[in-house]
């Protein structure tokens, strides 16, 4: 579904009429070349260095700042401190354990068979005259590993016996 490529990133960015310099280029193939969904500036610009032998931080925190305001950079914050930057896509669900922090990043197939998912948000987005375009959620739980460890009451599980 599918994250943007390479060549999505410059269509879009030239349909933007944003500049396309070497340095934005070399930015943007490190983002949709990162072996990991999930990532920091810091593993950003190792990677350009790691490609380009070189780097110029500077530019990297100003085309960062630039696809956060156009919408074509994702900001996560798992855990509520720090900050991981994903490549954008249409259709994104995290489900995440809260107990361990372990991440499920799905945007394939698995999203796309459920097209009464896109059809129910745009349906709740049009009641404020939002025409939807993408969506990203985020599906918080308790894996197995961590509820075979008898001593973890979720916070859920509190809340409820405490309204019982
Ligand atoms: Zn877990
Ligand atoms: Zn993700």
């Amino acid at each position: 579904m599918w994250s943007y490529t390479y060549e999505d990133y410059i269509n879009v960015m030239k349909n933007k009429k944003l500049k396309i310099t070497a340095s934005r280029s070399a930015f943007l193939k490190a983002i949709t070349s990162i072996e990991s969904k999930h990532f920091t500036v810091n593993e950003i610009i190792s990677k350009i260095k790691e490609s380009e032998g070189h780097v110029n931080i500077m530019s990297v925190y100003n085309i960062l700042e630039v696809l956060l305001n156009e919408h074509l950079l994702f900001a996560n914050t798992f855990d509520g401190k720090n900050v991981s930057y994903e490549v954008i896509t249409p259709r994104l669900v995290h489900v995440r354990c809260d107990y361990c922090g372990e991440i499920h990043h799905l945007d394939g197939d698995e999203i796309a068979v459920h097209e009464e998912w896109w059809n129910a948000f745009n349906e709740l987005t049009r009641k404020y005259n939002v025409t939807l375009e993408h969506y990203k959620l985020e599906a918080h739980g308790i894996c197995d590993n961590c509820s075979a460890k008898e001593n973890i009451r979720t916070n859920y599980d509190v809340k409820y016996e405490q309204n019982n």
